[in-house]
């Protein structure tokens, strides 16, 4: 499986890119900087976007990428989310006021984008890649996603506090090639961490007391103004399974 980070919410100062992974090419997981870190000619060729909540660090590239590709597409974009996370968006961004309603342009019948609602435990298949959403604890709803293909598996999160389903998962799929969580604050800012649903270096660690595999374990979603603390934090965890997700690199597992 070949994955693409387009935006880790890790770079420092103009580099820094909103979440956003690129799948085999033609799955997006999370659409924070799909417009930025992708050429216009490869974004038309994206089939499909995976959301794992409707914040807009993980959103805010969806207006413009559908103008991108709109009227360009041989179909409509297909945008996976959970009912809530979709509710959000439509009410929110694609309401006419913030941007046009393009799952009514430029008809109803034929529209540029279209919304599937997914539901926890429910995979759906997107060429050929499994996504299987999960509940992760967030603000908002969130998922996570169990991420197989060609026999690698992946357990992928984004926003989230200490969380259960995520490692009875990682402790049992078959294939598990890595896990991928947030580490958003240092531990100066645990409080916020904490009323955020997010994790520090400290919280973070002890959620990977959870994990019984001996995988890589990629952090992202460093806020920037904490990178250089979180780095200094987590380098003083004794654990080689940590490493940093790298904005720019592509993957393969
Ligand atoms: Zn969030
Ligand atoms: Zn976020």
């Amino acid at each position: 499986m070949r994955l693409e980070v387009l935006g880790s919410y890790g770079g420092e100062s103009l580099e820094c890119r909103m979440t956003c992974l690129l799948v085999n090419d033609r799955v997006a997981l999370d659409a924070g900087s799909l417009t930025q870190g992708l050429s216009v000619e490869r974004q038309r060729k994206v089939e499909a976007i995976v959301l794992t909540h409707s914040h807009m660090d993980h959103t805010c590239s969806l207006p413009f990428f559908v103008e991108n590709v709109y009227g360009r597409s041989r179909d409509a974009v297909d945008i996976h989310a959970g009912a809530s996370t979709t509710y959000a968006i439509r009410k929110n961004l694609f309401n006419n006021a913030s941007w046009p309603d393009f799952t009514r342009l430029p008809n109803n019948l034929l529209p540029s984008v279209q919304f599937k609602i997914l539901e926890q435990g429910i995979p759906v298949v997107l060429g050929d890649v499994r996504f299987t959403p999960f509940p992760v604890d967030h603000l908002v709803p969130t998922f996570g996603y169990v991420i197989e293909y060609g026999g690698s598996t992946l357990v992928w999160s984004s926003d989230t506090g200490p969380t259960v389903r995520l490692w009875e998962l990682a402790n049992s799929v078959p294939g598990l090639k890595a896990v991928f969580l947030d580490t958003s604050f240092d531990n100066s800012l645990q409080q916020i961490a904490d009323l955020s649903l997010h994790l520090t270096p400290r919280t973070m660690s002890e959620e990977l007391k959870k994990l019984e595999r001996d995988v890589p374990v990629y952090l992202h979603h460093l806020k920037p103004p904490c990178i250089e603390q979180i780095r200094a934090e987590v380098a003083a965890i004794d654990d080689s399974r940590i490493r940093f997700l790298e904005q720019g690199k592509v993957y393969e597992f």
